[in-house]
């Protein structure tokens, strides 16, 4: 059985957690999309890691973890990943990439640092891992697959040299930069070679076995449907998709074997980097406050370090992303964090033009949306450490199922700690 755990927001709402949590049971976890530029953070027996390439089941003896065809692979990066979770004593992995999937290539780095510099203050804050130069590549064609490293010096030489040139224009031209020189790009990608050559293979075929022997998968998203490059906020969204259809193109399997997507959704929303976000907690002590009590040591990008936007829960943008994402579960993150308010304001609609709505907009729209807030009364005190639903406090309950009746799709997993086993399973229409 095939089952996706995504994002239904910004991203950063506890994938990570929940993928490792849900990979004690798996046979298989798949990466399907985006590279390097975001991270899970994992806390586990073995300490606590910030994964950016490798799948989330890695600390999982028995599960085989996937680079799927549709992520953008750094290989040094994923190489170091192995290193350094092997180094602090989890028990090396098995890890199989696809032969499919694309490489990011140095310049792919240099381009996105170079565009970002260009724009200067009309930046997308990219994260400068080279991803939108990477999946610009791959649809113009004229990106490099694991399995192209396998080919002839003479063939590899002549593909790089084609890209060179219209490359090497835009450096000379556009941004002032060093030139790609070909043999040194080569002589990379054979060092590449050595370092991938191990857990090359056939990705899509060794899947199609796993479901027809019956084995569990976890397609394991990055970021969240906000930042999706078709239905989220574009164009401050990632280079990818991230909605749970787009797994089956990017690790080669049909998208009929996806059985349960559980959307991982924050009790309340943060956002990394610049873009629309209605909910926005637009007094600076209070988000920074929020900031500082999130997630597990505040909420500060995984890769990068960032402070994160903090915002109130956002039904109108929640519901929206759960049904992109095709929901059957929603797993309902960092909801101790919450302990310590009074009241919580929650978005219940967007005010645009002066008529209230409960649907996601496109951007244009987004830009003029005004929050609509209802504010629930706190619970105050410590949730953590509660395994069932009926113990938590009655008004934290109610801010469970108020949120679950706004944005219509079940909440049957409650995560009140970033371990493990902070989970608390919910039965459909409890309470
Ligand atoms: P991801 O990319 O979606 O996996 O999210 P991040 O790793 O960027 O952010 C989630 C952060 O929240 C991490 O530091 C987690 O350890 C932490 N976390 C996850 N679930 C919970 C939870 O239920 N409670 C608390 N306090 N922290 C959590």
């Amino acid at each position: 059985m095939v089952k996706a755990v995504v994002g239904a927001n910004w991203g950063d709402e506890g994938k990570g957690k929940i993928t490792d949590m849900l990979a004690q049971n798996a046979d298989v976890v798949v990466r399907f999309q985006g590279g390097a530029n975001a991270g899970h953070t994992i806390k586990n027996k073995y300490g606590k890691f910030a994964l950016h390439t490798l799948p989330s089941g890695v600390f999982n003896e028995n599960t085989v973890n996937i680079i799927g065809n549709g992520v953008a692979l750094n290989i040094p990066i994923l190489i170091g990943e192995i290193e350094s979770i092997v180094e602090k004593g989890v028990p090396k992995p098995v890890i199989l990439i696809s032969e499919r999937a694309q490489i990011i290539m140095p310049y792919h780095i240099k381009f996105d640092e170079y565009e970002e510099e260009r724009l200067a203050g009309k930046s997308f804050g990219s994260t400068k891992s080279g991803i939108a130069p990477f999946y610009s590549d791959k649809f113009a064609k004229i990106g490099f697959q694991v399995s192209d490293l396998w080919d002839t010096e003479q063939n590899l030489k002549d593909k790089i040299e084609s890209v060179t040139v219209q490359k090497n224009v835009i450096l000379e031209h556009l941004y002032h930069k060093p030139l790609i020189d070909v043999d040194e790009t080569y002589a990379t990608l054979m060092k590449y070679k050595e370092m991938v050559a191990p857990y090359v293979c056939d990705v899509a075929s060794y899947l199609h076995d796993a479901i027809k022997d019956g084995k569990t998968i976890l397609l394991e998203g990055q970021l969240g449907t906000l930042k999706d490059c078709d239905h989220g906020i574009y164009p401050m969204v990632t280079s990818s998709n991230t909605i749970a259809a787009y797994g089956g193109v990017g690790c080669g399997i049909p998208p009929y074997e996806i059985k349960q997507v559980i959307s991982v959704c924050k009790a309340y929303s943060s956002s990394v980097g610049a873009g629309e976000f209605v909910s926005e907690i637009t007094d600076e002590a209070v988000a920074d406050e929020l900031r500082h009590r999130g997630g597990d040591g505040g909420e500060y990008g995984a890769t990068t370090g960032r402070p994160r936007r903090m915002g109130w829960f956002d039904c109108v943008a929640s519901k929206y992303g759960c049904r992109l994402q095709g929901t059957t579960d929603v797993a309902f993150t960092v909801l101790d964090v919450l302990g310590y308010l009074d009241e919580i304001p929650v978005c219940i609609g967007y005010e645009i033009d002066g008529k209230v709505t409960t649907e996601f907009p496109v951007t244009r729209l987004l830009k003029i949306a005004k929050p609509v807030y209802e504010t629930l009364p706190g619970w105050k005190c410590d949730i953590s450490g509660i395994r069932e639903y009926d113990k938590l406090p009655e008004n934290c309950r109610k801010y469970i199922e108020f949120i679950e009746k706004k944005i219509g799709y079940p909440i049957t997993m409650i995560s009140n700690g970033p371990a493990r086993d902070d989970i608390i399973y919910r039965k459909r229409n409890n309470g």
